[in-house]
């Protein structure tokens, strides 16, 4: 298996440090709203390369933190009056009802920035004790010409870096030795949280977090650090100074990096304001055709949102459901039987696709090409499935292609059908639940009459509901 790393620009083979095991740390998101599908990207891809390292036989730890602490996150609080803390939990958890819907398996580790201080803390006075780092006036810094492969990982250059950042040599950051530095601590701002430390109270840069987090739950050294390619520089390259000053080992082996979802072949962001999020998608589609959207491009490839390819993503993610379904028809009329040679004939056959799903995803995740195996695999299973066949035969067959959908984290079962009269009925229900405030059993049967494709909007005239 080869996995293209930023670190060396090139496709290297996959070799872990501990025989069947992956350490796999991938940066979470800062939690100020509700995600939108570019934060969407990384976490679909990531948890692809996750799942098939799992077919593969590996004992997989993964870790995604949450940030919890931020400036945004702040600014959010003061705007709604309420506390830093509650906004986080409030979007930790909407972010959670996402990643269910996305089918993004919740990570081995989940770690929040604010639990995770008294370690960052540590670090950074290992850093001061070392030479790498230094107080001024309750900040602390990173020396960052101190550590001597600084700009290995983004390849760029301490010189050229120097000359970019001019602008900061004049901008009154002068308490700094040099403007490369980097805050590790930050002192205390009025109507900001705040934690005790050696160099008073305050909270930790945001590229401490990462640091102090990975080490905690996978150790010193990892096999693969992964994110949006944002991240490159400074958060990662900030990232590998500190851990391997600190550790003084190599920090991670194989950095990997996923392309910007676009909008208009513009980045989608939430400060250009150009974004829908998750939960905005999913009124309008079910997740999985996102998902499929998102894996049907190669994680390295700049990926541009349009609503003519979510179409055509939901009709060619159809045809894979229906196959399927097709079989599960032909498994109930089929006879009790064992396979015949003919059928294991045919049966051997198609494994010739799932070898071509694997080169593909051997070949740095290559999804695209993994999803053309599965449409060959469809179509060799179209012709060769019907009535005449053994239920031993198709049950297999609908095994593989399962199988294979899996690892891309993709559902093929059709959504059971409700009758108008079901939905009408939840309506009812859910109208009689907020009359008696009970708005918790309310949320409920919005976000089921949703998993199952039925969208709410509470209109002058009462609820409407459309089938997305
Ligand atoms: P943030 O909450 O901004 O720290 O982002 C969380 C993750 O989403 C990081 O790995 C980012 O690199 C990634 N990300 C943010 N915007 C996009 C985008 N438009 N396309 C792909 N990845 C993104
Ligand atoms: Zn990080």
């Amino acid at each position: 298996m080869k996995i293209y790393n930023t670190l060396t620009k090139r496709k290297e083979d996959f070799i872990p440090l501990e025989e069947g095991k992956v350490k796999m740390y991938v940066c979470g998101p800062t939690v100020y709203n509700f995600i939108h599908i570019g934060n969407a990207r990384p976490m679909i891809v990531f948890d692809t390369v996750r799942r098939y390292l799992e077919y593969k036989g590996y004992d997989v730890n993964y870790v995604s933190n949450f940030t919890d602490v931020d400036d945004k996150i702040i600014k959010k609080a003061n705007e709604e009056g309420v506390s830093a803390q509650e906004i986080s939990e409030r979007y930790i958890a909407e972010c959670k009802k996402d990643m269910e819907m996305m089918n993004v398996k919740p990570a081995t580790t989940h770690p929040k920035a604010t639990q995770e201080i008294p370690g960052m803390i540590d670090m950074i006075q290992s850093l001061i004790d070392k030479g790498y780092a230094y107080e001024v006036n309750g900040t602390v810094y990173f020396r960052t010409r101190k550590f001597a492969p600084y700009g290995k990982l983004s390849h760029k250059n301490l010189d050229d870096l120097r000359s970019g950042n001019r602008s900061l040599l004049v901008s009154g950051e002068d308490e700094k030795e040099d403007p490369l530095d980097f805050v590790l601590w930050k002192p205390k701002k009025e109507g900001e949280p705040a934690w005790p430390s050696p160099w008073g109270d305050g909270r930790p840069g945001w590229h401490i977090e990462c640091s102090e987090m990975s080490k905690k739950y996978l150790g010193e050294q990892i096999d693969i650090h992964a994110g949006g390619e944002d991240l490159v520089f400074p958060h990662h390259e900030n990232e590998i100074a500190q851990s391997e000053a600190c550790n003084g080992k190599e920090f991670a082996k194989y950095w990997m990096h996923n392309a910007f979802l676009n909008i208009d072949n513009r980045k989608m962001s939430k400060s250009l304001g150009n974004f829908f999020t998750v939960r905005e998608i999913s009124e309008k589609y079910d997740l999985q055709v996102l998902r499929f959207f998102m894996l049907n491009a190669h994680y390295r490839s700049p990926l541009n949102f349009s609503a003519e390819l979510m179409q055509s993503s939901k009709s060619a993610l159809d045809r894979i459901v229906t196959a399927a379904d097709n079989l599960k028809h032909l498994i109930e009329g089929a006879k009790a039987e064992g396979m015949s040679e003919s059928e294991l004939a045919h049966y051997e056959a198609s494994e010739e696709y799932v070898k071509k799903f694997e080169e593909a995803m051997d070949d740095d995740f290559n999804t695209a090409d993994a999803i053309s195996a599965i449409f060959e695999l469809v179509k060799y299973l179209n012709t060769h499935t019907g009535a005449e066949n053994s239920r031993e035969y198709l049950e297999k067959c609908l095994e593989r292609l399962k199988t294979l959908c899996d690892i891309l984290g993709l559902v093929i079962e059709k959504k059971e059908e409700l009758l108008d009269a079901d939905v009408e009925a939840l309506i009812a229900e859910r109208q009689q639940a907020r009359k008696e405030k009970n708005f918790a059993r309310a949320d409920e049967i919005r976000a089921e009459l949703l998993k199952k494709g039925i969208v709410l909007e509470d209109t002058r005239e009462g609820v409407k509901w459309k089938r997305a």
